[in-house]
């Protein structure tokens, strides 16, 4: 049987690389993708036959580079999951533009970038695309202008594909995840919002990586062969409550 193959941006650590194993475990080749080189080469060699990628998903060239590897090392593409993210939290007073802009280029270009790249691959056998955006995309707070708006933008280019691509055999769906304790979480969140979220989701914790990787592997898999333009928020029940972002 042939081996099918999957792209992970931010691979190197969290939900990515939780992502990672996962595929590999369920025997797809990994393309292991991330801009932090020194990580990425540590983990990358736990899971046998993985394809580790320096590139920074927010540059065009990078990109277009390591789409041009792909085709060369793996040939076909059957799964991209556009990970890869940075956190931001700062009101609108506080946000200079270029603050804005960095946020933007990873969060938003990274995703548009990699989906256009790899679009000629994907469409060869027909593939699926898994955004993964935020439950701040999809509530707004006073704390998160440029990562709010960046994952909102998000979740709209998730349909904007499904619509354009459904055409080509091409599934795109998105993943907002609630709370997860990785190196981003723990950068942003202080004693007390990470108090009043234990408060304000209905299971009363965060999330693992683990938890949000099996979301994202059931929305690549042929499983979810007729969802398309979906978003799923995996949040612990956050998102149903109605409860302000804290
Ligand atoms: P993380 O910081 O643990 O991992 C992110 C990875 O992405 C890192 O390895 C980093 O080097 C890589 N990366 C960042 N910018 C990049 C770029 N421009 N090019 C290539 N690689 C880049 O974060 P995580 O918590 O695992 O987050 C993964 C995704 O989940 C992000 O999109 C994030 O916004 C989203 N998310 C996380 C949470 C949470 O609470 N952790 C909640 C909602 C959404």
């Amino acid at each position: 049987m042939t081996q099918t193959v999957a792209l992970v941006t931010g691979a190197a650590r969290g939900i990515g690389l939780a992502t990672a194993r996962l595929f590999h475990a369920e025997g797809r080749r990994v393309v292991m993708l991330d801009r932090d080189g020194a990580e990425l080469g540590r983990v990358a060699k736990e899971l046998e036959g993985a394809l580790p990628m320096i590139c920074d998903v927010s540059r065009p060239e990078e990109v277009d580079a390591a789409v041009r590897q792909i085709v060369v090392k793996c040939v076909r593409l059957d799964i991209l999951v556009n990970n890869a993210g940075v956190a931001d939290f700062g009101p609108i007073a506080d946000t200079d533009f270029s603050r804005w802009r960095r946020v933007m280029e990873t969060n938003l270009d990274g995703v548009f970038l990699m989906s256009q790249a790899c679009l000629p691959l994907l469409s060869r056998q027909g593939g699926a695309i898994v955004n993964i955006a935020s439950i701040s995309g999809l509530r707004a707070s006073t704390l998160r202008v440029a990562y709010g708006t960046s994952k909102a933008a998000v979740i709209h280019l998730t349909k904007q594909q499904a619509a354009e691509l459904g055409e080509v055999g091409i599934r795109s769906n998105c993943v907002c995840p609630g709370p997860v304790n990785t190196k981003l979480a723990l950068a942003v969140h202080s004693p007390e919002i990470r108090a009043a979220y234990h408060d304000a989701i209905p299971l009363n914790r965060y999330g693992s990586e683990q938890e949000i990787a099996e979301v994202i592997a059931f929305l690549a898999s042929e499983k979810a062969s007729y969802v398309t333009g979906q978003v799923i928020a995996s949040d612990g029940g956050f998102d149903s409550t109605g409860v302000g972002l804290p």
